[in-house]
């Protein structure tokens, strides 16, 4: 029987992605919507801040061990921004309005950016992914993984894959933009693959008591 970790999301695609990181240490996710858990406020201004108050918010509530993320857009000449607001870069400059669909408001924070960057020489910017993962809500030892994958924003969106701000990011290293890439191969390489990659290194060291023939991790309540 697998060991049950609670995804602080309800996003199908990170479940996916992230289950099947985790599937060789025996490590079930289970999404905090499908234990009836609410959303978390998200009001930190650092990803890392954001992602550990998910996190401690999901344990908390479904009282077990939980793991979040927190990825966004840091943009150079920009001082890091979008960054923790890259969702909603374009709501809070005013330019959509609120509850839109994904695509539109995808398209409107594109839109924002350009214009934003306008005359702009300096384009370097990446992508940030942080999982944290807790053992409990009070876990003084946050597991903290962190992925980047750095590019250069274009002067027009290209490709047609992905999501958010794939179409304006050019990977140097693959002559595409992100969107360009097949989804696998972005899946691979992205910022979210890396931090990944790392989580499951990070509960291998340090859950690795864990790694037993028990059925249940030692602070996981009944
Ligand atoms: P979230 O953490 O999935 O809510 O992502 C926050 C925002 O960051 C998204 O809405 C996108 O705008 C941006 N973002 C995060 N990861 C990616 C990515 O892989 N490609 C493009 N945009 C991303």
């Amino acid at each position: 029987m697998s060991k049950t970790l609670i995804l602080a999301s309800n996003n199908a695609k990170k479940l996916k992605e992230l289950q099947a990181l985790l599937q060789p240490l025996d490590i079930a996710l289970v999404t905090q919507g499908s234990l009836g858990i609410p959303e978390a406020e998200e009001p930190h201004i650092t990803f890392v801040e954001n992602a550990l108050a998910k996190a401690r918010h999901a344990a908390r509530e479904g009282r077990g061990p939980a793991v979040a993320d927190d990825s966004g857009l840091c943009v150079a000449a920009l001082g890091g921004a979008p960054g923790v607001r890259s969702a909603r870069y374009a709501v809070d400059a005013g330019r959509i309005a609120e509850g839109l669909p994904r695509e539109q408001i995808d398209a409107a924070n594109n839109a924002w950016l350009l214009e934003v960057m306008k005359g702009q020489s300096d384009r370097r910017a990446h992508f940030i992914s942080v999982l944290v993962a807790v053992r409990h809500a009070d876990d003084p030892e946050p597991l903290v993984a962190v992925g980047h994958w750095a590019g250069t924003l274009l002067a027009a969106p290209r490709g047609e894959h992905g999501f958010g701000y794939d179409p304006l990011l050019w990977i140097d290293t693959h002559g595409a933009s992100a969107a360009e890439l097949p989804p696998e191969v972005k899946n691979d390489i992205s910022h979210r693959a890396q931090a990944c990659v790392r989580l499951r290194e990070l509960i291998s060291q340090q859950w690795g008591p864990l790694q037993s023939a028990e059925h249940h991790w030692p602070w996981q309540r009944p």
